[in-house]
């Protein structure tokens, strides 16, 4: 996979980009990522990308002809590497809220190409021309779009393969099958006078498993339980979880 992020802080991205599980993931060249500077790209000797809005809105927006340069360049370049048009992602909070099941998809394309917007936003045309979709990291606003590149980066490539030990590392944890992750424990056994439960010392994988699930099952229904709509539970998932409902009323 090749990831190519165009900024204004092209360091911002680079620094996170280059430390641990990421980092060695990079090195390791399970995928490629490049930071762009959008101001090279800028068409006066002051490397200006802003200009007010024509809405008489306060603050400054940046330019579409630097953006839409930047793209041209790089999406040249990637395109020969990999064969296909990059898929453009607008970083913005009125997009889509990024989820895991979109991080899994997007851990699917070989090339990726991310604008990060800044100052009050980005020219609406240049977004028409070139941007596929728009993804959001939450329904507030942030200074700049690297935090949300960033997060969604890293969502993505952590799922590509030998990033991490195994496919289970991500595919038992919290939203990959829809449900969260059962609360985990490591040594000592006993801790501030709170043991670690017996099953799991047992070694019956067969009852590590079920514990696993049932906790899952209640980890979901205690903290998000709205998720429990769209899990397709089993007659005796419904059953477990209706004998906690009626003990948790009691
Ligand atoms: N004026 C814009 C609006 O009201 O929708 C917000 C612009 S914001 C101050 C500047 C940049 O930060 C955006 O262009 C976008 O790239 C990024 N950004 C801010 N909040 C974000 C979020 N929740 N998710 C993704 N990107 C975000």
């Amino acid at each position: 996979m090749r990831i190519d992020i165009a900024t204004l802080f092209p360091e911002m991205c680079e620094a996170y980009l280059s430390q641990s599980i990421v980092g060695r993931a990079r090195a390791k060249g399970i995928f490629s990522l490049f930071c762009h500077q959008i101001r090279d790209y800028a068409l006066d000797k002051h490397r200006r990308v802003d200009d007010t809005p024509y809405s008489e809105r306060q603050g400054m927006l940046m330019q579409a002809e630097p953006i839409y340069r930047c793209y041209q360049a790089v999406e040249k370049i990637s395109s020969e590497q990999t064969g296909v048009k990059p898929h453009v992602i607008y970083m913005s909070p009125k997009g889509k809220t990024l989820t895991q099941q979109k991080c899994r998809e997007l851990s699917g394309l070989s090339s990726i190409f991310i604008l990060c917007g800044h100052y009050e936003g980005v020219d609406e045309r240049v977004l028409e021309k070139i941007v596929d979709e728009e993804i959001s990291i939450g329904d507030y606003v942030l200074t700049g779009g690297e935090l949300p590149a960033l997060v969604l980066i890293d969502g993505v490539v952590r799922m590509l393969d030998g990033v991490l030990a195994s496919a289970d590392c991500y595919q038992e944890e919290s939203h990959y099958s829809g449900l969260l992750e059962f609360p985990q424990y490591t040594r000592p056994e006993v801790w501030e006078g709170m043991a670690v439960p017996s099953v799991l010392l047992s070694g019956h994988h067969a009852n590590i498993e079920k514990w696993r699930h049932e906790k899952s099952l209640e980890e979901t229904l205690k903290k998000r339980p709205e998720l429990l709509e769209q899990y397709p539970l089993t007659e005796e998932d419904i059953r477990f979880l209706k004998q906690l409902k009626e003990s948790d009323s009691k």
